[in-house]
Protein backbone atom coordinates (compact mmCIF):
# COMPACT_ATOMS: atom_id res chain seq x y z
CA UNK A 1 0.00 0.00 0.00
CA UNK A 2 1.26 3.89 -0.80
CA UNK A 3 1.31 6.15 1.70
CA UNK A 4 -1.24 8.07 0.66
CA UNK A 5 -4.31 5.72 0.33
CA UNK A 6 -6.15 6.14 -2.65
CA UNK A 7 -10.06 5.06 -3.51
CA UNK A 8 -11.73 5.00 -6.52
CA UNK A 9 -15.63 5.98 -6.19
CA UNK A 10 -18.07 4.96 -8.74
CA UNK A 11 -21.36 7.36 -8.56
CA UNK A 12 -18.63 9.96 -7.64
CA UNK A 13 -20.90 12.75 -9.75
CA UNK A 14 -23.82 12.10 -7.18
CA UNK A 15 -25.11 13.21 -4.18
CA UNK A 16 -23.09 10.70 -1.82
CA UNK A 17 -20.16 10.82 -4.27
CA UNK A 18 -19.87 14.63 -3.93
CA UNK A 19 -20.10 14.17 -0.25
CA UNK A 20 -17.24 11.16 0.04
CA UNK A 21 -14.86 12.86 -2.13
CA UNK A 22 -14.76 15.65 0.31
CA UNK A 23 -14.75 13.43 3.30
CA UNK A 24 -11.94 11.28 1.64
CA UNK A 25 -9.94 13.93 0.58
CA UNK A 26 -9.75 16.06 3.80
CA UNK A 27 -8.51 13.01 5.41
CA UNK A 28 -5.28 12.82 2.69
CA UNK A 29 -6.46 10.02 0.79
CA UNK A 30 -5.97 10.82 -2.97
CA UNK A 31 -9.92 10.34 -5.12
CA UNK A 32 -10.11 8.57 -8.19
CA UNK A 33 -13.50 8.66 -9.57
CA UNK A 34 -15.56 7.19 -12.77
CA UNK A 35 -17.43 9.67 -14.66
CA UNK A 36 -20.11 9.00 -17.26
CA UNK A 37 -19.38 10.52 -20.58
CA UNK A 38 -22.40 12.85 -21.38
CA UNK A 39 -22.85 15.55 -24.30
CA UNK A 40 -23.19 18.49 -21.33
CA UNK A 41 -21.42 18.85 -17.95
CA UNK A 42 -22.46 16.12 -15.26
CA UNK A 43 -20.02 17.10 -12.86
CA UNK A 44 -21.39 20.39 -11.19
CA UNK A 45 -21.59 18.47 -7.70
CA UNK A 46 -17.99 18.17 -7.89
CA UNK A 47 -17.30 21.67 -9.07
CA UNK A 48 -16.37 23.07 -5.85
CA UNK A 49 -13.30 20.46 -5.58
CA UNK A 50 -12.01 21.09 -8.92
CA UNK A 51 -8.11 20.53 -9.39
CA UNK A 52 -6.14 21.90 -12.20
CA UNK A 53 -5.84 18.72 -14.94
CA UNK A 54 -2.54 19.98 -15.29
CA UNK A 55 -1.22 20.23 -11.04
CA UNK A 56 0.74 17.15 -11.06
CA UNK A 57 0.02 16.44 -7.18
CA UNK A 58 -3.41 16.97 -7.50
CA UNK A 59 -5.51 14.41 -5.27
CA UNK A 60 -8.64 14.56 -7.47
CA UNK A 61 -8.72 12.63 -10.43
CA UNK A 62 -11.47 12.14 -13.00
CA UNK A 63 -11.94 8.86 -15.21
CA UNK A 64 -14.36 8.44 -18.14
CA UNK A 65 -16.11 4.74 -17.83
CA UNK A 66 -19.22 3.13 -17.04
CA UNK A 67 -20.35 0.07 -15.13
CA UNK A 68 -21.49 -1.35 -18.58
CA UNK A 69 -17.93 -1.66 -19.52
CA UNK A 70 -16.40 -4.14 -18.09
CA UNK A 71 -13.17 -4.07 -19.93
CA UNK A 72 -12.85 -0.21 -19.00
CA UNK A 73 -13.28 -1.26 -15.33
CA UNK A 74 -10.56 -3.25 -15.33
CA UNK A 75 -8.14 -1.45 -16.89
CA UNK A 76 -8.96 1.67 -14.23
CA UNK A 77 -8.39 -0.75 -11.80
CA UNK A 78 -4.95 -1.42 -12.59
CA UNK A 79 -3.90 1.35 -13.71
CA UNK A 80 -5.23 3.32 -10.02
CA UNK A 81 -4.57 0.63 -7.73
CA UNK A 82 -6.98 1.73 -5.20
CA UNK A 83 -7.25 0.80 -1.62
CA UNK A 84 -11.11 1.32 -1.49
CA UNK A 85 -13.47 1.12 -3.75
CA UNK A 86 -16.86 2.63 -3.13
CA UNK A 87 -19.73 1.26 -5.64
CA UNK A 88 -21.85 4.43 -5.57
CA UNK A 89 -22.50 4.23 -9.41
CA UNK A 90 -26.07 3.26 -9.91
CA UNK A 91 -29.54 4.05 -12.09
CA UNK A 92 -30.66 4.97 -8.30
CA UNK A 93 -34.44 6.03 -8.83
CA UNK A 94 -36.71 3.92 -7.75
CA UNK A 95 -39.92 5.70 -10.21
CA UNK A 96 -37.40 5.19 -13.17
CA UNK A 97 -36.68 1.71 -12.55
CA UNK A 98 -40.11 0.84 -13.75
CA UNK A 99 -39.69 2.04 -16.70
CA UNK A 100 -36.43 1.16 -17.22
CA UNK A 101 -36.07 -2.24 -15.86
CA UNK A 102 -33.97 -4.17 -17.98
CA UNK A 103 -31.30 -0.91 -17.98
CA UNK A 104 -31.83 -0.92 -14.12
CA UNK A 105 -30.52 -4.73 -13.64
CA UNK A 106 -28.07 -3.93 -15.90
CA UNK A 107 -26.53 -1.11 -14.28
CA UNK A 108 -27.44 -1.60 -10.85
CA UNK A 109 -27.34 -5.19 -10.49
CA UNK A 110 -24.85 -6.79 -13.19
CA UNK A 111 -22.70 -3.41 -12.82
CA UNK A 112 -21.79 -4.80 -9.27
CA UNK A 113 -20.99 -7.52 -10.31
CA UNK A 114 -19.10 -6.40 -13.27
CA UNK A 115 -16.82 -4.20 -10.74
CA UNK A 116 -15.88 -7.06 -7.87
CA UNK A 117 -15.13 -9.35 -11.18
CA UNK A 118 -13.05 -6.65 -12.71
CA UNK A 119 -11.10 -6.27 -9.43
CA UNK A 120 -10.47 -10.27 -9.37
CA UNK A 121 -9.14 -9.54 -12.82
CA UNK A 122 -6.83 -6.55 -12.62
CA UNK A 123 -5.81 -8.48 -9.43
CA UNK A 124 -5.64 -5.67 -7.18
CA UNK A 125 -5.83 -5.67 -2.91
CA UNK A 126 -8.66 -3.62 -2.21
CA UNK A 127 -11.41 -3.42 0.09
CA UNK A 128 -14.93 -2.51 -1.21
CA UNK A 129 -17.96 -1.04 -0.26
CA UNK A 130 -21.55 -1.61 -1.93
CA UNK A 131 -24.27 1.02 -1.86
CA UNK A 132 -27.01 -1.61 -0.87
CA UNK A 133 -30.20 0.05 -0.21
CA UNK A 134 -33.04 -0.06 2.57
CA UNK A 135 -35.70 -0.63 -0.89
CA UNK A 136 -34.42 -4.30 -0.45
CA UNK A 137 -36.82 -5.17 2.42
CA UNK A 138 -39.44 -3.35 0.45
CA UNK A 139 -42.48 -4.27 2.19
CA UNK A 140 -40.97 -6.31 5.11
CA UNK A 141 -42.41 -4.25 8.61
CA UNK A 142 -40.91 -1.83 10.41
CA UNK A 143 -38.44 -1.29 12.15
CA UNK A 144 -35.85 -2.98 9.86
CA UNK A 145 -32.74 -4.55 10.61
CA UNK A 146 -29.56 -7.12 9.11
CA UNK A 147 -31.76 -10.29 9.76
CA UNK A 148 -34.98 -8.43 8.17
CA UNK A 149 -36.78 -10.76 5.67
CA UNK A 150 -35.71 -8.71 2.00
CA UNK A 151 -39.11 -8.75 -0.02
CA UNK A 152 -37.92 -6.03 -2.76
CA UNK A 153 -40.97 -3.83 -4.70
CA UNK A 154 -39.38 -2.60 -7.34
CA UNK A 155 -36.85 -3.49 -10.10
CA UNK A 156 -34.38 -0.93 -8.54
CA UNK A 157 -34.72 -3.06 -5.24
CA UNK A 158 -34.59 -6.58 -7.28
CA UNK A 159 -31.40 -4.65 -8.57
CA UNK A 160 -30.04 -3.73 -5.10
CA UNK A 161 -30.76 -7.29 -4.09
CA UNK A 162 -28.53 -8.65 -6.26
CA UNK A 163 -25.94 -6.02 -5.87
CA UNK A 164 -25.91 -7.35 -2.36
CA UNK A 165 -25.59 -10.71 -2.78
CA UNK A 166 -22.45 -10.36 -4.89
CA UNK A 167 -20.66 -8.79 -2.66
CA UNK A 168 -21.61 -11.54 -0.19
CA UNK A 169 -20.52 -13.68 -2.10
CA UNK A 170 -17.39 -12.22 -3.09
CA UNK A 171 -16.54 -12.16 0.04
CA UNK A 172 -17.26 -15.62 0.83
CA UNK A 173 -15.66 -17.04 -2.54
CA UNK A 174 -12.51 -15.34 -2.38
CA UNK A 175 -12.25 -13.90 0.85
CA UNK A 176 -12.49 -10.35 -0.52
CA UNK A 177 -12.78 -7.64 2.61
CA UNK A 178 -16.09 -6.50 0.66
CA UNK A 179 -19.02 -4.86 2.77
CA UNK A 180 -22.31 -3.53 2.55
CA UNK A 181 -24.13 -0.60 4.06
CA UNK A 182 -27.46 -0.92 3.69
CA UNK A 183 -28.84 2.57 3.75
CA UNK A 184 -31.73 3.78 4.19
CA UNK A 185 -32.96 6.91 2.50
CA UNK A 186 -30.90 10.09 2.80
CA UNK A 187 -31.11 13.43 1.68
CA UNK A 188 -29.07 16.87 1.03
CA UNK A 189 -29.68 20.08 -0.78
CA UNK A 190 -27.36 18.00 -3.17
CA UNK A 191 -30.10 15.47 -3.37
CA UNK A 192 -31.38 14.45 -7.14
CA UNK A 193 -34.39 17.16 -8.07
CA UNK A 194 -36.90 14.51 -8.66
CA UNK A 195 -36.61 12.60 -5.43
CA UNK A 196 -39.67 13.40 -3.00
CA UNK A 197 -37.49 15.59 -0.33
CA UNK A 198 -36.07 18.00 -3.15
CA UNK A 199 -39.19 17.87 -4.80
CA UNK A 200 -40.67 19.45 -2.15
CA UNK A 201 -38.05 21.66 -0.71
CA UNK A 202 -37.12 23.09 -4.08
CA UNK A 203 -41.39 23.40 -4.73
CA UNK A 204 -41.12 25.41 -0.75
CA UNK A 205 -38.89 27.89 -2.27
CA UNK A 206 -40.27 28.67 -5.86
CA UNK A 207 -43.58 28.98 -3.99
CA UNK A 208 -42.32 31.29 -1.36
CA UNK A 209 -41.07 33.65 -4.36
CA UNK A 210 -44.16 33.50 -6.00
CA UNK A 211 -42.60 31.26 -9.19
CA UNK A 212 -44.88 28.36 -8.85
CA UNK A 213 -48.54 27.87 -7.08
CA UNK A 214 -48.86 23.90 -7.15
CA UNK A 215 -46.81 21.39 -6.04
CA UNK A 216 -47.89 17.62 -7.50
CA UNK A 217 -47.39 14.93 -5.45
CA UNK A 218 -48.10 11.04 -5.63
CA UNK A 219 -48.66 8.52 -2.13
CA UNK A 220 -48.18 10.92 0.79
CA UNK A 221 -48.81 8.30 2.86
CA UNK A 222 -45.54 6.51 2.63
CA UNK A 223 -42.96 6.55 5.58
CA UNK A 224 -39.58 7.13 5.43
CA UNK A 225 -36.58 6.99 7.50
CA UNK A 226 -34.66 10.47 6.41
CA UNK A 227 -31.38 10.91 7.13
CA UNK A 228 -28.70 13.76 6.22
CA UNK A 229 -26.49 12.59 3.25
CA UNK A 230 -23.24 14.43 4.33
CA UNK A 231 -23.47 12.06 7.70
CA UNK A 232 -24.25 8.98 5.54
CA UNK A 233 -20.92 9.09 3.92
CA UNK A 234 -18.96 8.89 7.08
CA UNK A 235 -20.49 5.09 8.05
CA UNK A 236 -19.46 4.25 4.52
CA UNK A 237 -15.65 4.58 5.62
CA UNK A 238 -15.76 3.63 8.79
CA UNK A 239 -17.41 0.41 7.76
CA UNK A 240 -14.28 -0.19 5.22
CA UNK A 241 -11.73 0.95 8.52
CA UNK A 242 -14.02 -1.73 10.56
CA UNK A 243 -11.64 -4.80 11.69
CA UNK A 244 -13.77 -7.08 9.52
CA UNK A 245 -16.29 -6.96 6.53
CA UNK A 246 -20.05 -7.37 7.00
CA UNK A 247 -23.50 -6.33 6.17
CA UNK A 248 -25.14 -2.86 8.20
CA UNK A 249 -27.88 -1.02 8.20
CA UNK A 250 -27.80 3.10 8.06
CA UNK A 251 -30.44 5.00 9.22
CA UNK A 252 -31.77 7.29 11.70
CA UNK A 253 -34.25 5.28 13.70
CA UNK A 254 -37.03 8.35 13.31
CA UNK A 255 -39.47 8.48 10.54
CA UNK A 256 -42.26 10.75 9.30
CA UNK A 257 -44.91 10.52 6.13
CA UNK A 258 -44.42 12.89 3.14
CA UNK A 259 -46.79 14.36 4.17
CA UNK A 260 -45.40 15.43 7.89
CA UNK A 261 -42.04 16.02 5.77
CA UNK A 262 -43.61 18.71 3.17
CA UNK A 263 -45.81 20.10 6.41
CA UNK A 264 -42.50 20.91 8.45
CA UNK A 265 -41.01 22.08 4.74
CA UNK A 266 -43.99 24.71 3.96
CA UNK A 267 -44.33 25.57 7.51
CA UNK A 268 -41.12 26.63 7.88
CA UNK A 269 -41.02 29.17 4.68
CA UNK A 270 -44.68 30.49 6.34
CA UNK A 271 -47.11 28.33 3.57
CA UNK A 272 -49.55 26.53 4.05
CA UNK A 273 -49.25 22.98 2.61
CA UNK A 274 -52.83 22.61 1.69
CA UNK A 275 -53.44 25.35 -0.09
CA UNK A 276 -50.49 24.11 -2.67
CA UNK A 277 -50.49 20.57 -2.43
CA UNK A 278 -52.04 18.75 -5.64
CA UNK A 279 -52.36 15.12 -6.39
CA UNK A 280 -51.02 13.36 -9.32
CA UNK A 281 -51.18 9.38 -10.10
CA UNK A 282 -48.44 9.65 -12.50
CA UNK A 283 -46.22 9.85 -9.30
CA UNK A 284 -47.39 6.38 -8.40
CA UNK A 285 -45.17 3.45 -8.11
CA UNK A 286 -46.74 0.07 -9.63
CA UNK A 287 -46.32 -1.70 -6.08
CA UNK A 288 -45.25 0.29 -3.46
CA UNK A 289 -42.68 0.16 -0.09
CA UNK A 290 -45.26 1.73 2.56
CA UNK A 291 -43.23 2.39 5.66
CA UNK A 292 -38.83 1.90 5.96
CA UNK A 293 -37.58 2.87 9.58
CA UNK A 294 -33.68 1.34 10.47
CA UNK A 295 -32.73 -0.05 13.58
CA UNK A 296 -29.01 1.03 12.94
CA UNK A 297 -27.93 -0.02 16.25
CA UNK A 298 -25.42 -3.01 15.36
CA UNK A 299 -23.81 0.15 12.98
CA UNK A 300 -23.58 1.90 16.72
CA UNK A 301 -22.26 -1.16 18.55
CA UNK A 302 -19.71 -1.91 15.77
CA UNK A 303 -18.26 1.51 14.86
CA UNK A 304 -19.40 4.06 16.53
CA UNK A 305 -21.55 5.50 13.76
CA UNK A 306 -24.86 7.08 14.96
CA UNK A 307 -27.50 9.40 13.17
CA UNK A 308 -26.93 13.45 14.80
CA UNK A 309 -29.81 15.08 12.20
CA UNK A 310 -33.83 13.70 11.88
CA UNK A 311 -36.10 14.20 8.98
CA UNK A 312 -37.82 17.54 10.71
CA UNK A 313 -34.64 19.41 10.91
CA UNK A 314 -33.33 18.24 7.26
CA UNK A 315 -36.26 19.12 6.00
CA UNK A 316 -35.75 22.62 7.42
CA UNK A 317 -31.76 22.81 5.86
CA UNK A 318 -33.08 21.71 2.86
CA UNK A 319 -35.49 24.72 2.53
CA UNK A 320 -32.76 26.81 3.87
CA UNK A 321 -30.37 25.72 0.92
CA UNK A 322 -33.24 25.54 -1.63
CA UNK A 323 -34.01 29.58 -1.26
CA UNK A 324 -30.84 30.27 -1.07
CA UNK A 325 -29.96 28.46 -4.68
CA UNK A 326 -32.55 30.19 -6.18
CA UNK A 327 -31.79 33.88 -4.74
CA UNK A 328 -28.42 32.98 -6.50
CA UNK A 329 -30.33 31.68 -9.92
CA UNK A 330 -32.69 34.65 -9.20
CA UNK A 331 -29.52 37.44 -9.14
CA UNK A 332 -27.73 36.19 -11.71
CA UNK A 333 -25.24 34.68 -9.49
CA UNK A 334 -22.63 31.41 -9.58
CA UNK A 335 -24.86 28.82 -7.72
CA UNK A 336 -22.15 26.67 -5.84
CA UNK A 337 -23.00 23.32 -4.69
CA UNK A 338 -20.76 23.36 -1.65
CA UNK A 339 -23.86 23.42 0.86
P1 LIG B 1 -27.34 9.63 -7.30
O1 LIG B 1 -27.20 11.03 -6.82
O2 LIG B 1 -28.47 9.26 -8.19
O3 LIG B 1 -25.97 9.23 -8.01
C1 LIG B 1 -25.85 8.07 -8.80
C2 LIG B 1 -24.49 8.08 -9.45
O4 LIG B 1 -24.37 6.92 -10.31
C3 LIG B 1 -24.24 9.29 -10.35
O5 LIG B 1 -22.89 9.68 -10.22
C4 LIG B 1 -24.50 8.73 -11.74
O6 LIG B 1 -23.85 9.45 -12.76
C5 LIG B 1 -23.88 7.35 -11.56
N1 LIG B 1 -24.28 6.41 -12.61
C6 LIG B 1 -25.50 6.20 -13.14
N2 LIG B 1 -25.46 5.27 -14.11
C7 LIG B 1 -24.15 4.90 -14.21
C8 LIG B 1 -23.47 4.00 -15.06
N3 LIG B 1 -24.08 3.31 -16.03
N4 LIG B 1 -22.13 3.86 -14.89
C9 LIG B 1 -21.47 4.59 -13.94
N5 LIG B 1 -22.08 5.45 -13.12
C10 LIG B 1 -23.40 5.61 -13.26
O7 LIG B 1 -27.41 8.63 -6.04
P2 LIG B 1 -26.99 8.87 -4.50
O8 LIG B 1 -28.17 9.39 -3.78
O9 LIG B 1 -25.70 9.61 -4.46
O10 LIG B 1 -26.78 7.38 -4.01
C11 LIG B 1 -25.51 6.73 -4.11
C12 LIG B 1 -25.72 5.23 -4.15
O11 LIG B 1 -26.38 4.81 -2.97
C13 LIG B 1 -26.59 4.74 -5.31
O12 LIG B 1 -26.11 3.46 -5.69
C14 LIG B 1 -27.97 4.60 -4.69
O13 LIG B 1 -28.75 3.67 -5.39
C15 LIG B 1 -27.60 4.13 -3.30
N6 LIG B 1 -28.55 4.47 -2.23
C16 LIG B 1 -28.99 5.75 -2.11
C17 LIG B 1 -29.86 6.07 -1.09
C18 LIG B 1 -30.36 7.48 -0.91
O14 LIG B 1 -31.33 7.66 -0.18
N7 LIG B 1 -29.71 8.47 -1.48
C19 LIG B 1 -30.27 5.07 -0.18
C20 LIG B 1 -29.75 3.78 -0.32
C21 LIG B 1 -28.88 3.49 -1.34
P3 LIG B 1 -24.54 10.78 -13.41
O15 LIG B 1 -24.25 11.91 -12.44
O16 LIG B 1 -23.84 10.91 -14.71
O17 LIG B 1 -26.02 10.50 -13.52
P1 LIG C 1 -37.52 6.13 -2.63
O1 LIG C 1 -37.89 5.83 -1.22
O2 LIG C 1 -36.13 5.68 -2.97
O3 LIG C 1 -38.51 5.69 -3.63
O4 LIG C 1 -37.38 7.75 -2.70
P2 LIG C 1 -38.34 8.88 -3.35
O5 LIG C 1 -37.91 10.16 -2.76
O6 LIG C 1 -38.33 8.77 -4.84
O7 LIG C 1 -39.81 8.49 -2.86
C1 LIG C 1 -40.12 8.42 -1.49
C2 LIG C 1 -41.61 8.18 -1.33
O8 LIG C 1 -42.32 9.34 -1.76
C3 LIG C 1 -42.15 7.01 -2.17
O9 LIG C 1 -43.01 6.23 -1.36
C4 LIG C 1 -42.96 7.70 -3.27
O10 LIG C 1 -44.09 6.93 -3.74
C5 LIG C 1 -43.42 8.94 -2.54
N1 LIG C 1 -43.81 10.03 -3.44
C6 LIG C 1 -45.00 10.68 -3.45
N2 LIG C 1 -45.01 11.63 -4.40
C7 LIG C 1 -43.81 11.56 -5.03
C8 LIG C 1 -43.24 12.30 -6.11
O11 LIG C 1 -43.84 13.20 -6.69
N3 LIG C 1 -41.96 11.98 -6.47
C9 LIG C 1 -41.25 10.99 -5.83
N4 LIG C 1 -39.98 10.73 -6.22
N5 LIG C 1 -41.78 10.26 -4.82
C10 LIG C 1 -43.04 10.55 -4.42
Amino acid sequence: MSATKKALITGITGQDGSYLSELLLAKGYEVHGLVRRSSSFNTERLDHMFQDPHEVSRTLWLHHGDLTDGTGLVNLLREVQPDEVYNLGAQSHVRVSFDMPDYTADVTGAGTIRLLEAIRAADVETRFYQASSSEMFGSSPPPQNEDTVFHPRSPYGVAKLFGYWATVNYRESYGLFASNGILFNHESPRRGETFVTRKITRAVARIAAGLQTELFLGNVDAVRDWGYAAEYVEAMWRMLQHDTPGDWVIGTGTAGSVRDFAEVAFAHAGLDLDKHLRYDRRYNRPAEVDALVADASRAEAAFGWKASTHWEDLAKLMVDADRRILEDELAGRLVRIDR
